[in-house]
């Protein structure tokens, strides 16, 4: 079968979990070794993906994703191997979005360039900041030179360039976070970077950072500080064009991650390696979700190499309910009439007025908006999404006399 043709859309995640050290906030499905085992790991996910063929039956991949861990640390011919293990395993669409995610230390002039030759066209860079400061506060192993000239190597040679800064971490001040939003305004406007995803640190159970919150030795920003930082990042992006288009990414028009992007349109993926999530959807509503062990060696070791660690089932109407309030994570727009549509086999005339209420209601309070016939959240709608999602959960799910396993 040729790509496009009576295929449906794809997204490929493959975890490579290995990293150099453990980052002190890090909550993501890591395995730090002394020697990365790349040929074991590389066999253990052909293994995954030959054990799970059948799912990428009648789909083509418009997206595939290595994301980590640190994917970069892994040798390009192994990189090789999976790409091409990926493209014998699903059609792959000609205008396939390929993302690697990657540490400043690795943006060498080679690397960058047998990335390129493999099709890598995304790169999404962990710099986290550009301050020495904040980045030895944050336990990295890069320092504001390796980043600033990796990521500006990385920019003369990648079709596209995303950076990943923190704020909120610990003793960060005002001034240290406007000196990166100056640098990233700077790559914006003089080197052609077009994405950046900012995230507020959180301090996830069981982390270095956790422990030493509860023994009272970790100081951290204020709340109405991290507040401010946020909103000097939705200025000084817009200031250089580009939109806030999710809870914590920027773009410009047309750079946004297509690969991201799917997880909040609800596009079906295939999720391989230690800890990967995927979703499949049936063509009657019903959808999959399932997860593999976060645990390196149980992902090694286990017997059956396509066996998932859990697996949540959801009927039609839960689909269609999740669909709704994922929606109000992004701003890329929702077609709610085509929505309804797709679901009308479980839906009563009712349920559909309930949905368009809590819309309008939303729109009134100003955190929905409709906008050339896409529902999307307004920015204030963005930093309410928990709210914003709860509205339209209630809005979607079937009155209490109802059950929701339809
Ligand atoms: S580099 Fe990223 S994935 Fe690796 S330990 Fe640090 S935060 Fe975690």
């Amino acid at each position: 079968m040729r790509a496009g043709e009576s295929t449906r859309e794809l997204g490929v995640y493959v975890h490579i979990p290995f990293c150099e050290t453990l980052c002190p906030y890090c909550d993501f499905a890591v395995s730090v070794q002394r020697e990365i085992p790349h040929q074991a790991y590389v066999d253990r996910v052909k293994a995954e993906i030959a054990a799970r063929a059948r799912e990428f039956e009648g789909h083509r991949a418009v997206t595939i994703y290595f994301g980590g861990g640190t994917p970069s640390l892994l040798h390009v011919e192994a990189l090789a191997e999976l790409l091409a293990a990926v493209r014998e395993a699903v059609v792959v669409d000609p205008g396939v979005e390929i993302t690697l995610e990657a540490n400043p230390n690795q943006l060498s002039a080679p690397n960058l360039e047998a990335w390129r030759a493999l099709g890598i066209e995304r790169l999404s860079v962990g710099c986290q900041s550009f301050n020495d400061r904040h980045l030895k506060a944050l336990r990295r192993n890069h320092d504001r030179a390796r980043a600033l000239a990796g990521v500006e190597r990385a920019l003369a040679v990648m079709e596209r360039v995303s950076i990943d800064l923190m704020f909120g971490g610990p003793g960060q001040t005002l001034s240290e976070w406007e000196e990166d939003l100056g640098e990233m305004q700077r790559l914006v406007e003089e080197r052609g970077l077009s994405h950046v995803s900012a995230y507020n640190l959180t301090v996830e159970p069981g982390t270095a950072f956790w422990i030493r919150q509860k023994r009272g030795r970790l100081k951290l920003p204020e709340e109405d500080l991290s507040a401010t930082m946020l909103e000097r990042l939705g200025e000084r992006a817009r200031e250089v064009g580009l939109w806030r288009y999710e809870v914590s990414n920027y773009a410009r028009a047309g750079a946004e991650s297509r690969h991201n992007s799917g997880y909040w349109l609800r596009r079906p993926y295939v999720g391989l390696g230690v800890g990967a999530h995927g979703l499949a959807v049936a063509a009657d509503g019903r959808s999959r979700r399932r997860s593999n062990t976060r645990r390196y060696r149980a992902y090694m070791e286990q017997g059956d190499p396509g066996a998932p660690q859990s697996e949540e089932r959801l009927s039609p109407r839960e689909s269609f309910v999740e669909h709704l309030f994922l929606g109000a994570r992004s701003r890329l727009g929702l077609d709610v009439g085509a929505l309804l549509e797709s679901y009308a086999a479980v839906l009563s005339p009712r349920d559909e007025v309930r949905v368009w209420e809590t819309l309008r209601e939303l729109a009134g309070l100003g955190l929905m908006e409709e906008v050339q016939g896409l529902w999307r959240p307004t920015l204030r709608g963005l930093d309410l999404g928990d709210t914003v999602a709860e509205r339209l959960f209630e809005a979607g799910s079937p009155e209490p006399s109802e059950g929701l396993s339809e």
